[in-house]
């Protein structure tokens, strides 16, 4: 076989290959280049989903009539200043994006630089450059990206319908913009405005939690815990979803590293282990977080897109992590999110038809069929004061109202006092503001579940010996990794033994978990090591054996409790942590402010 040399087109077809693989990865590339000139004021078109257009015109510093002529040449740049891949200070350093979408599509680039009067314009197409021609347009760049892929059917037949391709673009502009908040962007899709995100002024925190709230809707903002630590000379600053404020699927988790977004599985990891006592597996918490560290800590240059990074110590960074996200969670307390109020309001109203007042009492039937007349006429008729129609021997089998008179007055309390129990599963409490309706079933469990683990914490586990020791295989690389946490492992009650150089034995176990399947546990404790350097799944195998126990160990839904027990209850919620969802991230209370209840009524 004979050894050539690629031609240039097919090379830079290659790392079009890895660069971009939709239209949303061509897009990011521009909008990094963007952001990379400084610009502040950004415009994106697309046509079907970014298959025939995608154009990115920008107010950066635009480029003089030789850097133009450089900039879709293979690694060309201007951002690696002193030749130092550890100090990267930009988006971009490769010098690969604009040849490689020039190979595949057509490309043309008109940009003026500031301060100067003439522009110029250079068009690509799949890979042949076109001579450079004078232009007129504003200082800045516009990119333009026509018929991407149209060079390499190939990857054209990968690209999903124009809807989804579109949801890629929206998400690239949002994951890009997020850790900018000063510059403004305008997406439009066949002419139409899709996305408006204005330019945050201001002090950073402020701002970016104003972007924040652009890109994740004001829900999150009022829905999630701020959270900040700093250790050596990581700092994590952000803010992370209540667990209750969930969704479907990880999309709306946003990790930036010193700025560039970043996806990463050791993010991943993190958070679904720091939520992982929170939410059932299905569901995804919400957040953006924002890793500061030194240069020299992260590699960039790991990934063709540099979407993914690689930390010199990814263990402290991911129990950095996980230990940031878990302390702003603790001081949540009983909170759950407010939108479950809204969701609560949003059914009723929609039951009452139509939603609000205007919507009537007319439709659906029993009660809402009947005039108020049909109800109180006989009462009424031969009485004449409007309070022996309540008087209790009027109803057959009504009680006096529970008399709270000797009872402490807890209405200032954040979870009320209680007033009754409904259905023996529901505790109907007061607050100043409002009620509350409390699960009674799910906020105990939750509470035994936090009495366990806590006791858990403090004290080691207990163990048994197992009959017939349980032998594993596994590679010898595993073997060495499992056994490097031999000590950490005893304190969870996981006794293991070197046995050849391939195998481990294990002599005991928890206790709690005897009956577990030890040997796909231990599994996931050799991929935990392997991810991310941390023994979740004894951790959370732990506690889900506590969760379980807790489910049988607490008030069944169906008991009835009285007035003191039910006040008793919402104190311990308002003093143990996370009670303010259930063990599977539903809600263990809602509140209704008595706006909220005006607003069903009408009222207002
Ligand atoms: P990289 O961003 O890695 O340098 P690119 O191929 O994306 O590589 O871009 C090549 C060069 O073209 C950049 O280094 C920059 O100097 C210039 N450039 C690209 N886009 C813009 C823009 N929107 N405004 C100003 N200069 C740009
Ligand atoms: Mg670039």
């Amino acid at each position: 076989m004979k050894i050539r040399i690629l031609p240039q087109t097919l090379v830079n077809r290659i790392a079009a290959g890895e660069v971009i693989e939709r239209p949303a990865s061509a897009l990011k590339e521009l909008l990094e280049n963007s952001l990379d000139a400084g610009a502040t004021e950004i415009t994106v078109n697309i046509e079907s989903g970014g298959r025939n257009l995608i154009a990115v015109t920008d107010n950066g510093e635009g480029m003089a009539r030789e850097d133009l002529a450089l900039a879709i040449e293979r690694h060309a740049t201007s951002k690696l200043a002193d030749d130092d891949l550890l100090k990267i200070t930009h988006f971009g350093f490769r010098g690969e994006a604009l040849p490689s979408i020039g190979s595949v599509s057509r490309l043309t680039i008109t940009s003026r630089k500031k301060n100067e009067n003439s522009a110029w314009t250079v068009r690509i197409e799949g890979g042949d450059k076109l001579p450079m021609e004078a232009a007129s347009c504003n200082p800045g760049t516009r990119v333009e990206i026509r018929d991407l892929f149209f060079a390499t059917p190939a990857r054209l037949k990968f690209l999903k319908s124009e809807k989804t391709e579109q949801q890629h673009i929206v998400d690239a502009i949002n994951r890009t913009l997020m850790a900018h908040p000063e510059v403004s962007i305008r997406l439009y899709a066949e002419d139409k405005e899709i996305l408006k995100i204005a330019g945050q002024q201001g002090d950073m925190l402020n701002s970016s939690l104003a972007r924040m709230a652009a890109i994740l809707g004001k829900d999150f903002a009022e829905n999630s815990l701020m959270l900040e630590s700093v250790r050596d000379n990581i700092t994590i600053r952000g803010y992370a979803g209540l667990p209750t404020f969930n969704r479907g699927t990880s999309q709306s988790q946003y990790l930036f590293v010193n700025n560039r977004p970043v996806k990463d599985k050791l993010f991943a990891g993190a958070v679904r282990a720091a939520y992982q006592d929170f939410l059932g597996h299905d569901r995804y918490p919400v957040l953006a977080l924002f890793l500061e560290l030194p240069h020299e800590e992260v590699d960039v240059n790991v990934h063709p897109a540099k979407s993914e990074v690689r930390f010199r110590d990814s263990r402290l960074i991911h129990s950095t992590i996980v230990t940031a996200i878990r302390t702003a969670l603790g001081n949540a307390g009983y909170r759950a999110s407010n939108t479950v109020a809204g969701a609560a309001i949003s059914k009723l109203a929609g039951n009452m038809g139509g939603g609000g007042y205007g919507g009537g009492y007319s439709g659906g039937g029993g009660f809402n069929s009947r005039s108020p007349g049909q109800f109180f006429a006989p009462l009424a008729a031969g009485n004449s004061g409007l309070e022996t129609i309540f008087a209790a021997d009027l109803v057959p089998g009504a009680r006096p109202a529970e008399n709270f008179a000797g009872l402490p007055d807890y209405t200032s309390y954040p979870l009320g006092a209680a007033r009754c129990q409904l259905h023996e599963t529901y505790i109907v409490a007061q607050t100043a503001g409002g009620i509350v309706i409390v699960d009674q079933h799910a906020a105990h469990e939750r509470i035994v579940y936090e009495k366990m683990k806590e006791s858990l914490a403090k004290s080691s586990v207990k163990t048994q010996k197992l009959l017939i020791p349980e032998i594993i295989e596994m590679t010898s690389g595993e073997v060495e990794k499992l056994l490097a946490e031999k000590a950490e492992l005893v304190n969870f009650g996981l006794v293991i033994e070197k046995f050849g150089d391939s195998a481990v034995v294990i002599r005991e176990v928890p206790a709690l978990l005897k009956d577990f399947d030890i040997k796909s546990m231990i599994r996931n404790l050799t991929d935990d090591l392997e991810e991310s350097g941390q023994l979740l799944s004894i951790k959370g195998a732990i506690e889900h054996v506590c969760g379980t126990i807790a489910c049988h160990g607490s008030i069944r839904a169906g008991r009835r409790l009285n007035v003191p027990e039910m006040d008793a209850l919402l104190r311990e919620m308002e003093s143990t942590p996370n009670t303010g969802q259930c063990n599977h991230g539903r809600p263990t209370y809602i509140e209704l402010k008595l706006s909220d209840i005006e607003k069903l009524f009408g009222r207002k």
